[in-house]
């Protein structure tokens, strides 16, 4: 049964701005988002709303559009589906503290299955996702415990770009991380080691003018 109960223990939600610990589904329940999360070490999180929270996965390389590469991705604790379109900095000390940018957003649909939470059980879920920056067919896989692949099915959207270094900016606010940090009080120096050394021309990365508003994510 997916819990937030160890969500809850991790956090001070007196201390920190991430949303609280309600189960909530969206219109669809079949919300995913991947956050980039600049905490101790650079990690992507990947979550997929499953019967009212999101079911996470924090993958160290990011998700990859070439087939051939499997992605780590180490099965973390259920988070609330209000986490989804979390940006911002959490405090230095606090768990999980850093930047964290929303990387992409959007619905996933599973393939051969109804029950996403059984084919979980069984270590091996196969669904497309329609996201920005991450389309078509994946599949994740369990090794052992909690450790998975994330790994890409060949389809239209193969490609062995990096899209992570292609498209490395927030698809809410085109926010770099540590763009993220500077308007939000975060460690601009911590979080610039998460972007490109470059960023690319053409990726859309464009900085939000002063006052301008953030374009938000229609939430649930
Ligand atoms: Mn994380």
């Amino acid at each position: 049964m997916p819990s937030l109960t160890e969500y809850k223990k991790k956090r001070k939600f007196d201390k920190s701005p991430e949303p609280g610990p309600k189960k909530k589904r969206t219109k669809t329940g079949r919300l995913f988002v991947v956050q980039k999360h600049r905490a101790t070490q650079l990690h992507y999180d990947f979550r997929l709303e499953v019967d009212g929270v999101l079911k996470s996965w924090a993958v160290p390389k990011g998700p990859s559009l070439d087939p051939t590469v499997k992605r780590l991705a180490m099965q973390v604790e259920d988070h609330p589906v209000d986490y989804a379109d979390f940006e911002g900095v959490i405090p230095a000390g606090e768990y999980g503290g850093g930047t964290v940018l929303v990387w992409d957003i959007g619905t996933y649909q599973p393939e051969n299955t109804d029950d996403v939470g059984v084919a979980l059980r069984k270590g091996e879920f196969k669904f497309s996702l329609n996201g920005k920056k991450l389309k078509g067919s994946w599949v994740l896989v369990r090794t052992r415990d909690r450790q998975w692949l994330l790994i890409k099915h060949r389809d239209y959207y193969t490609t062995n770009e990096d899209v992570t270094q292609i498209a490395p900016a927030s698809i809410l606010t085109r926010r770099t991380l540590a763009e993220i940090a500077e308007d939000e009080g975060g460690d601009v120096k911590k979080a610039a080691a998460g972007d490109p050394q470059t960023i690319p021309r053409r990726s859309g990365v464009k900085r939000r003018k002063k006052g301008q508003k953030q374009k938000v994510w229609p939430s649930s």
